[in-house]
């Protein structure tokens, strides 16, 4: 018998590649322009420390391996960005963590779209209010399968890349992180205490644009299972 108002709500989870158990999801933690290319078409040096922003768990549009997301447009815009994004997916939490030792707390890797209100996020900057109308919508993060990271590859060398109705629009590798994936998590917790269940969107490479309905996206990077998502 449940003690709560109300059923308590589903904790959102992601299939992992070659295991019937799922990996269940805490946090969702995103990193702006850490590309240098990226920041510099959002007009930016693309030289400054990482900074961070969240999207809600819930936020997560979950699409199994050989399967097509199907995303609403979202409301109350009308310059609906695509930004294809490597997700490391932690294992092992802690707080402080040392650059040496982050990869170990690393449970796997997925592909990931921070799709993005850019009207609204533009908006939001100018008047130096928070993100989260431009970022955290419902749907706005949409993630493959998560890759074991021994299953992964070479992932920090992996080419990453991002399709549109089969045309290229993002074409890069996850070499040209500006902060690689073992800064950005002990960059990261020195500001929260990571745990089991955090999802870490790394960042896009330039080539970020619009999308409408109608449009497939696919994401990809080397090692992982492509992402496919139709905007509807
Ligand atoms: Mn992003």
């Amino acid at each position: 018998m449940s003690n709560t108002v109300f059923p308590t709500p589903p904790v959102v989870s992601v299939p992992v590649r070659g295991r019937a158990e799922r990996f269940p999801v805490r946090r969702i933690y995103c990193v702006g322009r850490n590309y240098e290319e990226h920041a510099k078409e959002m007009g930016h040096s693309g030289r400054e420390a990482p900074f961070f922003f969240m999207k809600p768990a819930d936020a997560l549009l979950v699409v199994d391996a050989g399967k097509t997301g199907r995303m609403p447009y979202p409301s109350l815009t009308s310059n609906l960005h695509y930004e294809v994004e490597l997700v490391a997916a932690i294992g092992t939490g802690g707080k402080n963590i040392a650059v040496e030792a982050a990869m170990k707390h690393v449970f796997g890797y997925a592909v990931g779209l921070d799709m993005t209100r850019r009207d609204l996020q533009a908006d939001m900057k100018k008047q130096g209010r928070p993100w989260d109308i431009g970022k955290g919508f419902d749907d706005s993060a949409p993630i493959g399968p998560i890759v074991p990271a021994a299953a992964a590859g070479d992932i920090a060398n992996a080419a990453i890349a991002l399709d549109v109705n089969g045309i290229t629009k993002q074409n890069s590798t996850v070499t040209k992180l500006i902060w690689n994936i073992a800064e950005t998590i002990a960059h990261l917790s020195t500001a929260w205490t990571l745990q089991p269940g955090d999802l870490i969107y790394t960042g896009t490479p330039e080539g970020v644009g619009a999308v409408v309905a109608g449009d497939l996206m696919q994401g990809r990077i080397a090692g992982l299972d492509p992402l496919l998502v139709q905007v509807v």
